[in-house]
């Protein structure tokens, strides 16, 4: 049978996890919180199917969630959007993701990927016949090289995705990215997909720069995140896609025909919790800036080099001192006789660098950052 992903195999996320359990490892691999989302949430959930909101919910969303989006869209980035027209709730920030370029990018076209790209991105821009053009980001602090971007335009080019606080480097974009983002796409037709599922953790005192803040931007792109990482629930898999009219419109036929809805009892929950606890976005700064700072002091013993983290929940470590392994076979020796999941950057790669580094999530409670802590200090 002929397919049409040969070359995709199964998901380092999935990989990692599994051999975790296999070997009894401190999983600092996959990226989840091991602690509950607050009381509220939990309560409103259950609440939420008590009273029967059990059936099928708004394709486009629960009406009183995509209100409270839009609030706080403006609250957050200034930025007033119609929660009829452009605010799609999905099933994760993955099926936004796909429903975007499934929607606007054709056969045959290009789009930019800055590698380490987050793994879901290529898979579905091959699924439309179409090809990833992918721009290193540069070392060491994983910045864009603008020049390169501009470089790399052609008339096939159809879609921009970035990813801000990045996934696995932890680098944000600066007031600049985002001017140069607009130089490059101003007077064409490409679309920009902003990935921003971590736009709540950044760190030292910096602000998001979402492409929301930017009306020129924002009238050509795609704003998806996901309540899984703001509200520490990655399971349940709710997120959301802010666009302008014409292109939520695109991006809603998608949607109808891919899952159509998403799971009802969680968003009455989120329209409960984000009109109650307002401030809990605003608190996450610090809530994780506590974790990063914790783990780097646990790490501080360790052979182990750390980048810098502006933002997100992965410390990046540079383990050349402990091995010369490429970071595939490091990642598995590691979860096999160390004791401790992390995640290789390679397969975020079309060309991986020859950097020794490995993506270990901090999203963890006091007890497994230490328990991880004392197994990379041993080595
Ligand atoms: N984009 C990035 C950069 C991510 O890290 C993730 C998952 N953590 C997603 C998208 C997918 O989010 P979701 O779990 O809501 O589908
Ligand atoms: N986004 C999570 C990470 O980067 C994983 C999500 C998944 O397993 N698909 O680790």
């Amino acid at each position: 049978i002929e397919t049409r992903l040969p070359k995709v195999g199964t998901t380092i996320f999935s990989v990692m996890s599994q051999l975790a359990l296999e070997h009894k490892a401190v999983n600092l691999g996959q990226g989840f919180p091991d602690f509950e989302p607050p009381e509220a949430l939990r309560e409103a959930v259950t609440r939420a199917m008590q009273e029967g909101h059990n059936q099928y919910a708004p394709g486009i969303g629960v009406a009183k969630l995509r209100e409270q989006i839009a609030r706080k869209t403006e609250r957050s980035y200034g930025r007033r959007v119609s929660a009829d027209t452009e605010i799609t709730v999905t099933s994760g920030a993955t099926e936004a993701i796909f429903a975007a370029i499934a929607a606007t990018v054709r056969s045959g076209d290009e789009v930019i990927v800055f590698d380490p790209a987050y793994d879901c991105y290529e898979p579905a821009i091959n699924l439309q016949d179409a090809r990833a053009v992918h721009i290193p980001l540069t070392l060491p602090d994983f910045s864009v090289d603008w020049q390169r971007v501009r470089d790399a335009i052609t008339p096939k080019t159809r879609m921009i995705i970035v990813n801000t606080p990045h996934n696995p480097s932890g680098a944000i974009f600066g007031a600049d990215d985002l001017d140069a983002l607009a130089d490059v796409v101003r007077d064409t037709g490409i679309v920009v997909l902003s990935d921003e599922v971590y736009e709540h953790i950044v760190y030292d005192g910096a602000l998001h720069q979402s492409v929301l803040r930017y009306p020129e931007l924002a009238a050509r792109s795609f704003v998806v995140s996901s309540f899984g990482k703001t509200w520490h629930c990655t399971g349940w898999k709710v997120g959301y896609c802010v666009a302008p009219k014409p292109l939520s419109a695109e991006f809603r036929k998608v949607h109808q025909y891919l899952t159509f809805c998403t799971f009802s009892p969680a968003q009455f929950a989120f329209a409960e919790v984000l009109e109650r606890m307002p401030d809990h976005a605003e608190e996450l700064p610090a809530f994780y800036q506590a974790k990063r700072d914790r783990f780097r002091t646990l790490l501080a013993d360790s052979r182990l080099q750390l980048t810098d983290v502006p933002g997100g929940y992965f410390q990046l470590v540079d383990y050349s001192e402990i091995s010369d392994s490429d970071d595939i076979n490091f990642s598995e020796w590691l979860v096999r006789e160390g004791g401790v999941a992390g995640i290789p950057l390679t397969p975020f790669y079309e060309t991986p660098p020859t950097a020794r580094l490995l993506r270990l999530c901090f999203a963890k409670n006091d007890a497994t950052m230490q328990a991880g802590a004392e197994r990379l200090c041993a080595l």
